[in-house]
């Protein structure tokens, strides 16, 4: 079959690798139907390896890329699970011990044992087919299309980020950051109920579209208007309750705080590339604010997402700029999204096109 296979940073090939073997009796073989393309994914072609495993001097093997898919169960190893043969799922990327105080907790996501399929996990999701436990299957009603089931993972993140947060109904959130995490973050925020939501985005092409997929009450353009002074005439003088930050530089952050209210918390969701500076006295003591951060999502939250998009309350898929097959995965799709002037926000890869 055709995998799109990560061997060092900028060295990212389209090739034939080994059909995956039956799958055991937990497990399921998964034809690919769509695969997006993730930040995490650009950040290891351009300077990774970053998530896929490595030693210190950063030598990894090589991995098939690829952890927001979603497609068709072709097999299972054995009757009366989870999934059978037919069924439409996403494909929740992790694989976890489900012993560990995490695991039994829910949040799976921080097991110590956990392998991600695309990030050095045995298969991944820019391949033709894959063969994933059965307990990352989550079935895909009817009514969500595979378009939208590709997105399932990216807006996960988002409603990780948007329940740590504590959204509640009738609040007022700030997402600082227009790329995909963002545009998501203000979709699942107005789904939780928010009154208000806020984005702020420094490029011009994102502000525009993140207008438009997201519909954001106001669009700051951080580098021209001061963020928190303008939320904070919007709000009365408060502030926001919750504010996303989804952009991951150091403006962003201070924005996010000082444009959230007293007792109020600003979830931290984009990766940081480098430390920042913080006066936690001025920053967070005085105003007792809460600053928490936010990794991946709960099996859970894929539940949450996929009744959403069922409900029509998670438009994720105007996201969607385009549709690829794998054989441009590079040029159409990962030299693409690189450039700070893209006016893609989500690629999805379809493997068997
Ligand atoms: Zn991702
Ligand atoms: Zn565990």
């Amino acid at each position: 079959m055709k995998a799109a296979v990560w061997h060092t940073a900028k060295d990212v090939q389209v090739e034939q690798r080994a059909e995956p073997g039956p799958p055991g009796p937990d497990e399921a073989l998964v034809e690919v139907a769509y695969c997006g393309i993730c930040g995490t994914d650009l950040h290891e072609y351009v300077d990774g390896p970053h998530f896929i495993p490595h030693d210190q001097a950063g030598a990894a093997a090589p991995a098939i890329l690829g952890h927001e898919f979603c497609g068709t169960v072709l097999a299972v190893g054995g009757p009366g699970g989870r999934v059978k043969p037919g069924d439409r799922v996403a494909v929740h990327p992790a694989q976890y011990c489900q012993q560990c105080r995490y695991c039994q907790s829910g949040m799976v996501q921080l097991c110590n044992q956990a392998s991600w399929l695309g990030l050095g996990g045995a298969w991944g999701g820019l391949a033709q087919r894959a063969v994933v436990k059965q307990y990352q299957c989550f079935l895909l009603p009817e009514s969500v299309s595979f378009e939208q089931g590709a997105l399932v993972e990216p807006a996960a993140v988002t409603r990780q980020g948007v329940s740590r947060g504590g959204v509640q109904p009738g609040d007022v959130v700030l997402v600082t950051g227009g790329g995909p995490i963002g545009q998501l973050a203000a979709m699942n925020a107005r789904a939780a109920g928010a009154r208000e939501v806020y984005l702020s985005e420094v490029v011009p092409v994102r502000r525009e579209l993140a207008a438009r997929n997201a519909e954001p009450n106001r669009v700051f353009d951080p580098a021209r208007e001061n963020v928190p002074e303008l939320v904070r005439a919007l709000t009365g003088g408060d502030g926001v309750d919750v504010a996303i930050e989804a952009a991951g530089n150091e403006r962003a952050l201070h924005d996010a705080l000082a444009a959230t209210r007293k007792d109020g918390t600003v979830v931290q969701i984009a990766i940081h590339g480098r430390p920042v500076s913080l006066h936690p006295a001025l920053e967070l003591t005085i105003p007792a604010r809460r600053l928490i951060g936010s990794l991946g999502y709960t099996p859970r939250d894929y539940e949450h997402v996929i009744g959403l998009m069922a409900a029509g309350k998670l438009p994720a898929e105007r996201l969607i700029t385009s549709v690829i097959p794998l054989e441009d995965l590079i040029e159409l799709g990962m030299d693409d999204l690189v450039r700070p002037d893209t006016r893609n926000v989500k690629i999805l890869v379809k493997p068997s096109a």
